[in-house]
Order: C-alpha cells, then structure tokens, then sequence
C-alpha cells in the first residue's frame, strides 16, 4: 500500500501523459465488449477507468488489467466519447512502475520487462532469450513446453537474435526515455 500522505496527483499525471481527463468517460461498457483480454481479467478495462474516476488510485494501478492490456486500440475505436482507452492503460502502467504499485499478476509484468529488455538490446525481440530470461524470472520452465518443438520447425524461435537497422537509435530513446 502506498503512502498516502506523499500521493502524487495521479489525475494530472494522466491528463499529462495521454491529453486528455478520464472524466469523459460514461462507463457505457463498449470498450470492455469488445476487450480481446475482457476474459482473463475480473477486472474490465471501463472498471479500471472507474475505479480512476473515484479516486481509487491503488485498484486502478494495482490491477492486472493495464498488464493484460494488448494495446489493441479496439476500446479507443469504439468509444462513443472518443476517449482513447489504450493511451490511458499505457499511462497506468507508466505510473504503476514509477511509483511502486505492485499487480497481483506478476507474470503478465514479468512478460512486459522482459520484452522490453529485449527490444532495448536488440532492436526488437529475439525469441529464444525472450523465452529464457521470461522463464528464469518467472520459474515457469515448464509453461508451454508442448508447443516449443512445432514452433522450432516452423522457424517461429530464433536462436540467435535478428539484425537490425538503426539499433543504436532505438537504444537512445530507452535512455532518453530514463
Ligand atoms: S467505451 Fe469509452 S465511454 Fe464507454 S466505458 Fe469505454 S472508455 Fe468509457
Ligand atoms: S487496447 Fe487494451 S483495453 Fe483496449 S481493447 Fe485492446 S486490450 Fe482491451
């Protein structure tokens, strides 16, 4: 649980991030309908902007939701207000990292990190350190085991990672993003 008395302004933070207020939003539901994740979380992504429009900061930065959160844009294209679902998810897991809100889904955060590591040194992701540094910091070495040879013959699991132009460039918006 975070400190309340150090809480930064977690509205204004958003409204930075994204330009635009969560105050918008109507909670008619069309963007959780159309959610691709709406059914691994018992948390929709309309309730997440809820439990923001409250004031119910720790749920809405805690929760899995912004983790599970594919960055499909289906919300922000349905919305009827036109509020842009998936920058605000974006925002929440910015703030979450920076001020130490811990999500009961591990993995899923485990999954962000490593992913980025991985685009941060290669230039995008290389498929078998994805999955060894995934596996070594979730301890979940049996996970999807089945699936690995078909994926190997089918050359969807690069054993060494893939030459790409302008590395360098992406590296320098990691740290300028720091
Ligand atoms: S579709 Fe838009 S207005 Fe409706 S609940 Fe989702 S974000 Fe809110
Ligand atoms: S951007 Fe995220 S919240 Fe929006 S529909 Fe896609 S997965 Fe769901």
């Amino acid at each position: 649980m975070k400190n309340q008395t150090d809480k930064p302004d977690y509205e204004k933070l958003v409204e930075e991030i994204t330009g635009q207020n969560s105050s918008i939003c109507y909670q008619c539901g069309k963007c959780s309908a159309g959610c691709p994740v709406r059914e691994f979380t018992s948390t929709p992504p309309n309730r997440v902007v809820r439990y923001f429009q409250l004031g119910m900061y720790e749920k809405a930065l805690s929760s899995p939701t912004i983790w599970l959160c594919a960055g499909c844009m289906t919300c922000t294209s349905r919305c009827p207000k036109n509020f842009k679902l998936s920058n605000f998810m974006d925002a929440l897991r910015e703030i979450s990292i920076k001020e130490g809100f811990q999500s009961s889904d591990k993995k899923s955060v485990a999954f962000h990190e490593t992913f980025l590591n991985q685009v941060k040194k290669f230039g995008r992701a290389f498929e078998f350190g994805f999955i060894r540094d995934y596996k070594l910091k979730t301890g979940q070495f049996f996970q999807d085991m089945d699936v690995a040879p078909s994926m190997f013959m089918k050359g969807k699991i690069g054993l060494f990672p893939h030459k790409v132009k302008g590395k360098e460039k992406i590296q320098k918006i990691f740290n300028n993003i720091k």
